[in-house]
């Protein structure tokens, strides 16, 4: 049975997850505490495909505050461990698009933890290419400028 969520803060009336966090829309609640609401993806990839939001309302990690990406941070290894041992998974992804372009499609921020099992079938592409050192000096370069900010 669904479950509606009973705290809220900082909240977008034409976002979804803003909903569920104020409790409009209901979800399968698994975890809540006053910063940060899981519950249950309704499309998922694998079984126990867990969504984690913060209940305020931000974009993306390239929009939150860090105290909110506090909150998250705080209850990801507990909320990771959960879902491996309920599932019976070996292993587990925790993934944030961040961005249209990077599959991002609702726009609030969300932490995917998509169990994993044996011969589950579910691949995730990761075409590795060589780091070419030239261009490893440049963009580590320009990183360190962008921190300096
Ligand atoms: P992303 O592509 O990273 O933005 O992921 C959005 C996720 O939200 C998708 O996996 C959707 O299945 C999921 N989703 C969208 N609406 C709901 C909802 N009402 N309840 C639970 N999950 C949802
Ligand atoms: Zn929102």
């Amino acid at each position: 049975m669904p479950e509606t969520a009973t705290h809220s803060t900082g909240s977008d009336p034409n976002c979804i997850f803003c909903k569920i966090a104020a409790g409009t829309i209901p979800c399968h609640k698994i975890y809540e505490d006053t910063n940060v609401l899981a519950f249950l993806d309704i499309g998922p990839i694998v079984r126990g495909h867990t969504l984690v939001i913060p209940k305020r309302h931000t974009v993306n990690y390239l929009d939150c505050p860090p105290e909110i990406a506090a909150g998250i941070a705080q209850v990801m290894p507990r909320l990771c461990r959960a879902v491996v041992a309920a599932t019976g998974a070996k292993a587990c992804h925790v993934l944030v698009n961040n961005g249209p372009e990077a599959m991002q499609s609702v726009m609030h921020l969300h932490q995917h933890i998509l169990p994993r099992f044996d011969g589950d079938h579910f691949h995730l592409p990761w075409p590795a290419q060589k780091l070419d050192s030239g261009e490893a000096a440049e963009i580590a370069a320009a990183l360190r400028e962008c921190l300096k900010a």
